[in-house]
């Protein structure tokens, strides 16, 4: 008999920020990834004395790690009676998305990171601070550019896995960057984009250098990381005044937005360094000081998308596009 292998990976019950963990299985050739399970008294899951949790698949790709005919296997969380745990955030996604499915909602993830050297940001001098940020972003050179082969590599990765990644940048400040997933539907942009997050930690692996989703890895003049959250219905992507109505609904929601959107958020969003301050809330046209930025070309156009620049870094993409859906097509309908 022949086998395969199959990497499982799952979101933990880490608090205050979930994490990623994964193992794998060998199987038979010709089987799909059945469900499996796993201890849940060593994730944060559940109690030692009642430990078993179980993992459902909800989206399979090729494994470009190990390469061949090995998956990646996305799975959600359930208990062991088939519901869903409380650590899984995709359950009520996935039924935000089926209730609004008739408007046909599209998101594009743009996930910041930042590569780490041991205790520094990659190719950070030992004592002391590189120059100050002005020219890393989109930057092109070996004194302003730190982890590329790293980022190339996880471009060609999210690519053989079938991954809806539509591109990646330097960042503002040295040895951060990001890369898009989307414009796609939800829970799917999460089930990608906690498949690239993985992809991005396993690959630094190779390299010895960590990624984190910290948003504010760094104190001081260095710019935080966010997960600018785009998004359009079928109505916003033909009439401009349902773009202005979606950011209107996102502001009579502001607070429970913030809220939800990831762990630390007020050390990101202080008003500086292309934000708006959490404890306000503005939308405007090309506005990067604004809470939701309408593209110009949006404004142009008549027609498009917005972007919900609040979500930080380390945000739950399956709690962001879960509660943007709630609010925005639940004010619309
Ligand atoms: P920025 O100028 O803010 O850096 P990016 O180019 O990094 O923008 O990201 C824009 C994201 O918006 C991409 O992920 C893209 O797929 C997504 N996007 C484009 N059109 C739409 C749309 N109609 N609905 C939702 N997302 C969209
Ligand atoms: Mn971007
Ligand atoms: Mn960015
Ligand atoms: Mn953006």
């Amino acid at each position: 008999m022949s086998f395969y292998k199959a990497e499982y990976i799952w979101v933990d019950g880490s608090q205050p920020t979930s994490k990623l963990r994964s193992k794998g299985m060998v199987i038979p050739v010709g089987e799909e990834p059945p469900t499996w399970g796993f201890d849940g008294s060593s994730t944060n899951q559940a109690p030692g004395e009642n430990s078993d949790c179980v993992l459902n698949p909800v989206f399979i790709c090729p494994d470009p790690v190990r390469g061949g005919n090995s998956k990646l296997v996305m799975c959600e969380v359930l208990l062991t009676d088939m519901t869903p745990h409380p650590s899984n955030t995709r359950a009520a996604c996935a039924a935000a998305a089926e209730k609004y499915a008739a408007m046909d909602t599209w998101f594009g993830i743009e996930q910041e990171y930042t590569y780490f050297d041991g205790a520094k940001p990659l190719g950070w001098p030992d004592n002391g601070f590189p120059a100050p940020q002005g020219g890393y972003y989109c930057g092109v050179g070996a004194d302003e550019v730190f982890g590329r082969p790293i980022v190339e590599e996880h471009m060609d990765a999210c690519l053989a896995a079938g991954l809806a990644i539509s591109g990646i940048n330097g960042e503002v400040m040295p040895a951060q960057w990001e890369f898009q997933i989307g414009p796609i539907g939800a829970p799917a942009v999460g089930d990608h984009l906690w498949v690239a997050r993985w992809l991005l930690y396993r690959l630094g692996e190779r390299h010895g250098v960590s990624a984190t989703l910290d948003p504010k890895p760094m104190r001081g003049d260095w710019n935080g990381a966010g997960a600018h959250t785009n998004f359009s219905t079928s109505l916003m992507r033909e009439d401009y005044d349902a773009c202005v109505a979606a950011a209107e609904a996102l502001k009579s929601r502001h607070d429970l937005h913030i809220v939800n959107y990831g762990h630390r958020i007020e050390e990101r969003l202080t008003g500086m360094h292309e934000t708006c301050s959490y404890k306000e809330f503005r939308y405007g046209v090309s506005d990067r000081g604004a809470s939701v930025r309408i593209p110009w070309q949006v404004a142009r156009d008549r027609k498009g998308y917005i972007e919900d620049r609040r979500p930080n870094a380390n945000c739950d993409p399956y709690v962001v596009t879960g509660l943007i859906l709630e609010t925005v097509c639940g004010a619309a309908s």
